[in-house]
């Protein structure tokens, strides 16, 4: 399989059957107006521990992937690596870093596609803005 099948394959995996998302009615969505897409980040743990990373929300398959993987990724993690790790993804995206330090995120390295479509940069970010906020709380 060629490698840009196997990351839609990923992609679409994670659109169809998302990671740790639940109805979180009660927290306020962080929004990406350019394409309709809203995503809601709980974390259930300790100030230094998390335990799981839940979303919630709608929009298009970037959005909910990437939100899907965030979740994945950031489970069972301490809050520093996970801020760590959301540095690492943002820094790629914004082009500080090279596109293949996604290869060490596991799924996530099936965005690497998205970082030449600028359009599509809020939809890939959108989850990772939302969990650096609930990251500044924790
Ligand atoms: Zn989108």
């Amino acid at each position: 399989m060629a490698f840009d099948e196997m990351y839609q394959e990923i992609i679409r995996d994670h659109y169809k059957h998302p990671r740790n998302k639940k109805p979180l009615s009660h927290l306020k969505a962080v929004e990406n107006p350019s394409c309709g897409d809203s995503v809601k980040v709980e974390l259930e743990g300790d100030s230094q521990h998390i335990k799981t990373v839940f979303f919630d929300g709608s929009g298009c398959s970037i959005s909910m992937c990437s939100a899907s993987m965030m979740t994945d990724l950031l489970t069972g993690k301490t809050v520093e690596e996970a801020k760590a790790i959301v540095a690492q993804f943002l820094g790629v995206i914004r082009g500080e870093k090279p596109a293949d330090s996604l290869d060490e995120l596991g799924d996530l390295a099936a965005l690497k596609g998205v970082i030449e479509l600028p359009v599509r940069v809020k939809c890939a970010t959108l989850a990772w803005h939302a969990v650096e906020q609930a990251l500044q709380k924790a």
